[in-house]
């Protein structure tokens, strides 16, 4: 089993408000020598979305980014190596509201959608169930039931209201019920990320998901060119599920 693409990597325009290379390392540039010098296929650049304070993208730089994607594109691309633009964006509100607008949409190859803390939540009760209440909830279990219904059914409506190709490592920072979200992601044909820098999707999970028809890609996260086309921890959490391994998307 190989894995052709990476899917999620960041660069230093996963900053925020802060200095360039203080969340994630490398150049868009140096991602993509990276990825070609792993015989990687495709590389995507998905910077955090730009609600979050400290990593987001800054919205003036989205065009930048654009313009030097399309322009490694044409280099590399003729020697094999595919360069996307995407997205991480962050889920901000409890109806499923996302952190892009039309323009960026319309802008961007891969929309990708992740939970994190630190992103401006579209209303202060919203930040409390999404942030303060989960948080809780996942660490001394209290209303873990009720808080986990409420995130997942976020998740949903995301994918239900924008169009969503993979969702980041479910399960990471807060807790889902996966087999309800996987079997709307399944119709939706959203994919669910084995993440291999947070190992998100888990093991559990994808025994849950055995018998659901829902996609996986397997992704670095990269934050730094060393770590593009990183898969080890992925790959090593999906063998030992025993699926197969058809149902990852960027694998041969
Ligand atoms: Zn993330
Ligand atoms: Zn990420």
């Amino acid at each position: 089993m190989k894995i052709t693409g990476d899917f999620h990597t960041h660069t230093i325009y996963s900053s925020g408000f802060l200095i360039k290379g203080m969340h994630a390392k490398s150049t868009i540039e140096e991602n993509v020598e990276a990825a070609y010098k792993k015989g990687l296929q495709t590389i995507v650049i998905s910077e955090h979305g730009p609600s979050h304070y400290l990593y987001g993208v800054r919205r003036k730089n989205l065009k930048l980014i654009r313009e030097e994607v399309n322009r490694l594109n044409e280099i590399y691309s003729p020697k094999g190596l595919k360069v996307l633009m995407g997205l991480e964006s962050n889920l901000v509100g409890l109806n499923g509201q996302i952190d892009v607008d039309e323009n960026i949409i319309e802008m961007i190859d891969v929309l990708l959608m992740g939970f994190h803390y630190g992103s401006t939540p579209k209303s202060i009760r919203e930040g409390m169930n999404l942030y303060v209440n989960s948080q809780i909830a996942k660490l001394s279990g209290y209303k873990l039931d009720e808080i986990t219904e409420v995130i997942t059914e976020s998740y949903i409506n995301a994918i239900r209201n924008f169009p969503i190709d993979i969702i980041t490592h479910p399960g990471a920072k807060v807790n889902l019920d996966i087999l309800k979200l996987a079997q709307e992601a399944e119709k939706r044909d959203v994919a669910l990320e084995i993440n291999s820098r947070h190992g998100n999707l888990n093991l559990e999970d994808l025994k849950l998901l055995k018998n659901a028809n829902v996609k996986f890609y397997i992704n670095s996260d990269a934050h730094s060119s060393k770590e593009v086309g990183n898969f080890e921890l992925g790959l090593e959490i999906f063998l030992s599920s025993g699926l197969d391994k058809n149902r990852v998307v960027n694998a041969i």
